[in-house]
């Protein structure tokens, strides 16, 4: 079942203490889309401006991504310019430049509106809406942000949020959002907000999925040598709705099996810069680092009668 995403493509410049690498390869929906390509079919919709190199299309192109609703317009591709210290786990901003998407107007291909899976990556909660309201009753609606649309259209996203199934958010961001401290108290407010499954991302403390009447909790994958976490979250998302337009089990185990994938693709995306990791992955590694998972937390029942 192909998955429809709207998203950021983008150039990164990006610093952490392991190095550095300026206008590479990013965005949201860029990562996702490579990411949700191992397990369906992905239909791109976004901008880029004339500086977006045929090396970078074709990074996408290898992996079947349909490119038919990706726009080439005169101008400069978004760029996004952020840093990271020893703590991986959240990003510091350094600057974020719209360019193309600040007239964007997206227009999808006839045959996307009856896309049955969507994904509204983190951008504008304006365009994401302008999307979503071209497509024809979704199955399934998930949807990302950010502090920069947190804080700078917070009507404008909460009204997005009301047309959506699943939010994925890091755990500073569904804390802003909902203004509560507490995880469990965020996710039950943000449930009130529209989506009924809330998935929270920690970095390198796993992620947690909150649903009316059920947690579930993964871990991530302890790396000795994370590289760059530019785009674990996206990875993550391309890997949960990836495995659920894969299965269309949109069951309670059918959601954590989809856990499970998100987490196994953000794992191999840390590994490097850019897309340099995700993009060269093989069927096999994704099985194998999913049973490393299992592994992880296996554990047996334990005998609590007293010994006499
Ligand atoms: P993540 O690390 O998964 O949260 O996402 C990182 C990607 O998000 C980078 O490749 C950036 O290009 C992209 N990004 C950063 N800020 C924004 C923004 N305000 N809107 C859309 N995409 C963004």
């Amino acid at each position: 079942m192909p998955i429809l995403v709207v998203g950021s493509v983008a150039y990164d410049s990006v610093r952490t203490p392991f190095g550095e690498r300026e206008r590479v390869l990013g965005g949201s929906a860029t990562y996702f889309s490579v990411a949700a390509s191992y397990f369906t079919p992905v239909r791109l919709v976004g901008v880029v401006g004339n500086d977006f190199s045929p090396q970078d299309r074709q990074t996408l192109l290898d992996r079947g991504v349909d490119l038919q609703g990706l726009q080439e317009v005169a101008g400069k591709t978004f760029h996004w310019k952020g840093e990271y210290g020893y703590d991986l786990n959240s990003a510091k901003t350094l600057e974020t430049h719209l360019n193309v998407f600040a007239g964007f107007r997206p227009q999808l291909p006839g045959a996307w509106k009856r896309s049955e899976f969507v994904f509204l990556a983190n951008i504008d909660p304006d365009l994401q809406r302008e999307v979503l309201g071209q497509i024809h009753r979704p199955q399934l609606t998930a949807c990302d942000t950010m502090n920069y649309w947190i804080e700078g259209k917070r009507e404008s996203l909460l009204e997005t949020l009301s047309h959506v199934d699943i939010l994925l958010i890091n755990d500073a961001e569904a804390r802003q959002l909902s203004g509560e401290g507490n995880l469990v108290r965020a996710a039950a407010k943000i449930h009130s907000f529209g989506p009924k499954t809330v998935v929270v991302k920690r970095g390198e403390y796993g992620a947690l999925m909150f649903r009316a009447s059920s947690v579930f909790a993964a871990p991530a994958f302890p790396l000795e040598q994370p590289i760059d976490p530019t785009g674990a979250g996206d990875s993550f998302a391309g890997g949960f709705v990836g495995c659920l337009a894969r299965t269309r089990d949109l069951s309670e185990d059918g959601l954590r099996q989809a856990i499970v994938c998100g987490s196994v693709m953000a794992s191999f995306n840390v590994e490097d810069f850019s897309l340099d990791r995700l993009r060269r992955l093989t069927e096999g590694e994704i099985r194998g680092r999913y049973r490393d998972f299992a592994a992880l937390t296996r554990f047996s029942e334990v005998p609590v009668h007293r010994e006499v």
